[in-house]
Parts: structure tokens; C-alpha cells; sequence
């Protein structure tokens, strides 16, 4: 019989994870020893740390929308967004505020708690900036975490952000710093970090991850994996994609990877960042549901939710919500909702 209770998850201090130091700087050999670790003891210990940092043991749902969808002048070699290659993607304009709005107060009541906005441009210009941080502050009044994927920025323009009210910034590493010239030439990952560093001094929260299956060789992904922890602080978001092979893009033939391998990426992820919300991102279709399963095991607890993400496919949402009830999961919305009704009565 399928169990549709949610567990109540011990709050005791589990001894495997008592050693881990949150602040600790991680060696690349440190990470790929979890990465080698039998899978069992991997996952033990992962789902202890987890236990530990989140007792409530719930699921946090983002709903991504590509609100300037393709013609970017980056190459990154997994996007269909790219203007470099022939992936049938039309360059399209800036969505207006209003059909913005209309689609975050859709993500919010289907139970999403944090609407991300993805435009495909190497880096906003100040009339897009102006336009994005009008969307972004009318979002977050409709009670929604606003998180924004805009490319490269200034330290200006991160502070202009902030000022409107963004929670998140996403910009990802991809990958190793050793592979990254494999993926993408047209920015280094300088860049990134430069990036990234500006939107963390403007006190907006860092949403940061890498994509796995991009025919990087083991020690890459623990090389990633050591490079988004020792972000000082480290990220609050980890998004950990598995590689969409887009037709016409040039990792399109990138070989099938172990899923095994995936789920000891995300456990990895989870030891060494044990407070960051660890996401299943792009790639969720093809991982199927019991290989999501182990990586809810294995720490993660945050999905994208929804239809659709940039502009390739995300599993059904009633599909999602029914496999979350058959794992005895509970959706961050619902624990929300019950502590702002306790809190209202
Ligand atoms: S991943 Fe982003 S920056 Fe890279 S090509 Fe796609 S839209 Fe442009």
C-alpha cells in the first residue's frame, strides 16, 4: 500500500552528521572520496546531514518563466537559446508585466512559493534592467519569493535589483573550472565568479549550481561541487541539472551518464552545503521516478515545478504533487500555510 503520510523526522542529532563543520573549505580530492563512497553509506550519511539542517524535511516548489526567450549572444553549449546554434528557438521580446503577473499568480496558486524570471541575454541593458526590476518588485507583491536569471551583471545593476526587491539571483558555474572552456567561450569563468561576488555585496541571495552529464569526467563534478562550497558564504540554492540533450546544441551527443552517479552528485552537494536548498532541476523527465526518489534520499528538497522550464519540458505538476503524496513529501507551500493559519487564529 502506498504510504501518503508524511513521516515525522527524527530531530535528534544523527551521529553521522554531527563531524561536518558548515563552514568548512572542501578539496576537490575531499569531495571526490563522498563521490567514492559506497552508495549506501553515501546516502546514510547525506540524509543524516540533512535531517539535522531540515527537520521539517519539506519540499520547496520554484516555478520558472522565461520571460525573454532566445537570440542570446553567449554559447553555452547545452542552450537552445543560444543565437550560435540551429535549435528552431525564435528569439522572442521581453514578456510584458502584465502577462509576467498573470503567470506568477498561476505558479502561486498551484502552491509554488518562489516564481523565477529567466531572460536570455549575455548581460541586461539599462532600459531591460529598468523594465525587470518594475516586473520584479509587482511579483514579490503578490507574496512570492522573486528570484531573476538576467546574465552577467554590475555592481551597480545588482544593487538597482536589490532596491526593487529581488530575493534571488541565478547564475550558475555549469561545471569545473578545468572544463569549462569545453562548454562555453564566450565569457570564462572569471566572469561568473565576478558575477556572482556582485550580486552577493548587494544582499541579494545567490542561487548557484552546475549541470551534470555534459561528458565531464568525475573529478570535474567533484571540482564543481568543492568550487559552489567554498563560495564564502556558500550558495542558499543549489539547482543541480541533468543535461537536456537539445537537438542542434552542440552537447546534443553527449553520452548517458549512471543515474547512480547523478543521485551521489546531489548527496555531495547536500554534505558540503548542508543549509543551501539543493534543486532538482532541468533533466527530471529522464532521471524517471524512482531515481528522483534516491535523490530526495540523498538531500535534495526543492524542485522546479511546473510544465515547462526555459524552453525545455519539466514533468506534469499533478504528476509531480502525486509523486511527492506516494513519497510521503510535503510541498513547502502547505507547511506554510498552516503556520500563517496558526499564526492567524
Ligand atoms: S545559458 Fe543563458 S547565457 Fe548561455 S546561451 Fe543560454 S540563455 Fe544565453
Amino acid at each position: 500500500m502506498m504510504n501518503t503520510t508524511t513521516p515525522n523526522l527524527p530531530q535528534a542529532v544523527p551521529s553521522a552528521a554531527s563531524d561536518e563543520d558548515d563552514s568548512k573549505t572542501w578539496s576537490v580530492q575531499a569531495v571526490q572520496g563522498l563521490l567514492d563512497m559506497p552508495l549506501l553509506d553515501l546516502l546514510h550519511k547525506a540524509q543524516s546531514i540533512h535531517r539535522l539542517h531540515w527537520p521539517q524535511g519539506d519540499i520547496e516548489l520554484a516555478t520558472l518563466l522565461s520571460v525573454k526567450t532566445g537570440g542570446c549572444a553567449e554559447n553555452c553549449g547545452y542552450c537552445p537559446q543560444s543565437l550560435a546554434f540551429d535549435t528552431g528557438v525564435k528569439a522572442g521580446k521581453l514578456m510584458d508585466k502584465a502577462q509576467v503577473l498573470d503567470a506568477a499568480r498561476s505558479a502561486r496558486d498551484a502552491g509554488a512559493t518562489r516564481f523565477c524570471m529567466g531572460a536570455a541575454w549575455r548581460a541586461p541593458n539599462a532600459r531591460d534592467l529598468e523594465k525587470m526590476t518594475d516586473i520584479i518588485a509587482a511579483v514579490k507583491d503578490l507574496g512570492l519569493q522573486t528570484c531573476a536569471t538576467l546574465g552577467m551583471l554590475q555592481a551597480g545593476q545588482a544593487r538597482q535589483l536589490k532596491d526593487a526587491g529581488l530575493d534571488y539571483y541565478n547564475h550558475n558555474l555549469d561545471t569545473a573550472p578545468d572544463y569549462y572552456d569545453q562548454v562555453v567561450t564566450t565569457r570564462s569563468y572569471q566572469d561568473r565568479l565576478d558575477t556572482l561576488s556582485h550580486v552577493r555585496a548587494a544582499g541579494i541571495k545567490v542561487c548557484c549550481g552546475g549541470i551534470i552529464g555534459m561528458g565531464e569526467a568525475p573529478m570535474h563534478r567533484a571540482a564543481l561541487i568543492a568550487q559552489l562550497a567554498n563560495l564564502s558564504p556558500y550558495p542558499e540554492s543549489v539547482p543541480i541539472n541533468h543535461l537536456v540533450r537539445v537537438p542542434g546544441t552542440p552537447l546534443a551527443a553527449s553520452a548517458d551518464i549512471d543515474p547512480l552517479d547523478f543521485v551521489r552528485v546531489i548527496a555531495a552537494a547536500r554534505i558540503t552545503m548542508p543549509r543551501a536548498r539543493v534543486r532538482l532541476s532541468a533533466g527530471r523527465e529522464q532521471l524517471g521516478e524512482a531515481v528522483q526518489a534516491l535523490c530526495f534520499l540523498a538531500g535534495a528538497n526543492s524542485i522546479f515545478y511546473g510544465d515547462k522550464l526555459l524552453v525545455t519540458g519539466n514533468p506534469d505538476a499533478d504528476r509531480d504533487m502525486q509523486l511527492l503524496r506516494r513519497l510521503g513529501l510535503k510541498p513547502l507551500h502547505t507547511q506554510m500555510r498552516a503556520h500563517e493559519k496558526a499564526a492567524d487564529a
